[in-house]
């Protein structure tokens, strides 16, 4: 479980669902907190899996962690990776590849 700026985000970012595995299938679910990216998103209910990207939280109102796509695909480049063609590596599909990748 990851905690988030406060505890209305920490649930509902956490939140799982007995009926529905994935967030977006859930009318009840909110946000979509992605791991590798660091990045919180509404959830778009539109039956696809589009969200808004958010810098605030709603509840609390407190700056979010900066997203850290960019350095994803960075990481990914410098390894030789392309996301597109290849394989994503495991550490790569959560939050583990930032503790990998280098500073700077
Ligand atoms: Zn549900
Ligand atoms: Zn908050």
């Amino acid at each position: 479980m990851t905690d988030h700026c406060c505890a209305a985000m920490t649930s509902r970012a956490n939140a799982r669902c007995d009926q529905h595995d994935d967030a977006y299938a859930c009318p009840d679910a909110l946000v979509d907190f992605s791991l590798a990216f660091q990045e919180y998103g509404l959830i778009i209910h539109d039956g696809g899996r589009s969200s808004v990207t958010i810098e605030f939280c709603p509840w609390c109102g407190q700056r979010l962690p900066e997203s850290q796509r960019d350095r994803w695909f960075d990481e990914l480049e410098r390894r030789g990776i392309d996301p597109f063609e290849d394989e994503v590596p495991a550490e790569f599909q959560d939050d583990r590849w930032l503790s990998s990748a280098r500073q700077d």
